[in-house]
């Protein structure tokens, strides 16, 4: 896949761009060795001011960022300008809190006496030069919360970005830089996927995180593994979004759209399969039908829009030939179902889909749906919603609508995800650790979780004198 800018809206190719060869490659491998060195030794408050000011960046810069991942990448302008204050927050919070997150643990005075020591603590130290390799979807978000917490430790980072994002790529690099960052502290490599590998062989590098597809999270963790250098793995998801009959209908509708089309319905916690209780199935499903025929797609510049195109050409065709083979099954589409004519066919545009009548033997009931394409499926009972919710070779997120706190309790003891979510969409929040379980990857991103993952946890122990 070449490094390249091209407009989704329209399928220009607006600038190539030549990946680093071998000694760029090792120029920056080079400088973030060093730059670890020093940097390690920094304190926490000279790390906060440096987030802050990166914080300070993104706000100064907000419509200009946005506009750029607007263009590579597709999604409405006013959900890229959210995405970079989203990051603007994510740095000034773990500005605030990284320092207490990682500050030395203490052990009990008993526990330190029964361990013969006159006094033990435990110190949490950065690995070094973590590999950050990242997807397009929300590509500043999932940048800046490996890195907030990632500096905030002591480490410094490379990003690699995915190749159809490299203008953000850059802008990120920059963003550092003009925030004061220490030369080398965070770099990007325009490299493509294929050039991982040596990189994560490289004894400069400690670690990786990766958030992407399985696939790539397979080959990245099996190449760390053999090196054995520390993953965490934020992969793929199919979200159940379940409707059990005390919850109120009307926000769940208009939750279920925002939950399945934000950022053109290419969200890894996206609800994607959604599960509604017999009682309240053909309301619930008549009106998110409606709601999502009702959506306005087109160009993601305009600020009425609501669903943009997909980010690639590759996308496109992968969610078409999911819902045609769904459709090939007997799935009806209560809306959407086929792609616009007139002007929007010259760019990967895909209308809001409804399907429902889904069975195992579609594709769709297993594979994820990367794009405004939702599934509804009917459920008699309790039993039945949780078993479907947990029928996914994936667990990343979940969303329930009930006020009924036994069922609600039944959920949080049952369910196969890293998070559940009761009468509200998943969202990520910094204060709130994020990942999954099963084929959604493991490690968790965010809050005190976050910023250990990449810590050597080191424990003191002093003897008596
Ligand atoms: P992708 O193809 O896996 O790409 C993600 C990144 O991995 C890109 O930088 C890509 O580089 C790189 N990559 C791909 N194959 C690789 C390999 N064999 N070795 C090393 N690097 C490799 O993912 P995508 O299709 O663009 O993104 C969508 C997927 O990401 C979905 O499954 C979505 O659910 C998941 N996602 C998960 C989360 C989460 O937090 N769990 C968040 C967002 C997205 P190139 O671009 O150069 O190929």
């Amino acid at each position: 896949m070449p490094i390249a800018t091209v407009n989704p809206a329209t399928g220009e190719n607006l600038e190539t761009f030549e990946p680093f060869g071998r000694g760029e490659l090792e120029l920056r491998l080079a400088r973030a060795e060093a730059a670890f060195r020093d940097y390690r030794t920094t304190t926490f408050e000279y790390r906060s001011q440096l987030l802050r000011r990166a914080a300070d960046v993104l706000d100064a810069d907000r419509e200009q960022l946005a506009r750029t991942v607007t263009t590579e990448m597709g999604k409405p302008l006013a959900q890229a300008s959210a995405e970079t204050a989203k990051c603007a927050r994510a740095l000034r919070w773990y500005a605030d809190h990284g320092a207490a997150l990682i500050a030395d643990e203490l052990p009990g005075e008993d526990d330190v006496a029964d361990s013969g020591a006159t006094a033990a603590y435990v110190r949490y130290r950065p690995l070094g030069v973590v590999l950050a390799v990242m997807p397009w979807n929300f590509p500043l978000w999932q940048v800046v919360r490996f890195a907030a917490p990632a500096l905030m430790a002591g480490n410094v980072g490379l990003l690699k970005h995915a190749s159809n994002v490299p203008r953000t790529a850059l802008a990120l690099e920059e963003v550092f830089r003009r925030a004061g960052a220490p030369e080398g502290c965070f770099q990007t490599l325009l490299i493509g996927s294929g050039a991982v590998e040596a990189v994560i062989r490289d004894r400069r590098v400690a670690a990786v995180t990766l958030t992407g597809s399985e696939p790539a999270g397979r080959s990245v963790a099996a190449v760390a593994g053999d090196e054995l250098k520390k993953t965490v793995l934020e992969l793929g998801g199919s979200d159940p979004f379940v409707v059990l009959p005390s919850a109120d209908l009307d926000a769940a509708v208009r939750t279920a759209v925002k939950a399945r089309t934000q950022n053109n319905g290419q969200s890894c916690i996206a609800a994607k399969r959604f599960i509604v209780h017999a009682d309240v199935y053909p309301g619930f499903t008549s009106e998110f039908a409606k709601a999502m025929g009702a959506l306005r797609i087109g160009d993601p510049m305009a600020p009425d829009t609501d669903i943009g195109p997909l980010a690639t050409r590759q996308g496109l065709a992968d969610l078409s030939a999911l819902v045609a083979d769904a459709l090939a099954h007997d799935a009806v589409a209560e809306c959407g179902g086929n792609r616009p004519n007139g002007p929007l066919e010259q760019g990967w545009y895909y209308p809001p889909t409804v399907l429902t009548g889904i069975t195992p033997a579609m594709r769709i009931h297993r594979e994820e749906a990367f794009g405004p394409v939702a599934t509804v499926y009917r459920v008699e009972s309790l039993d039945e919603a949780v078993a479907l919710a947990n029928d996914s070779p994936f667990g990343l997120s979940s969303n329930v609508w009930t006020t009924d706190p036994a069922e609600q309790e039944r959920f949080v003891r049952d369910i196969e995800a890293g998070s559940v979510f009761f009468n509200g969409m998943t969202a990520s929040h910094p204060a709130l650790p994020f990942g999954g379980v099963k084929r959604s990857g493991y490690g968790r991103e965010l809050a005190g979780h976050g910023i250990r993952e990449f810590c050597n946890v080191t424990t003191v122990w002093l003897g008596p004198t």
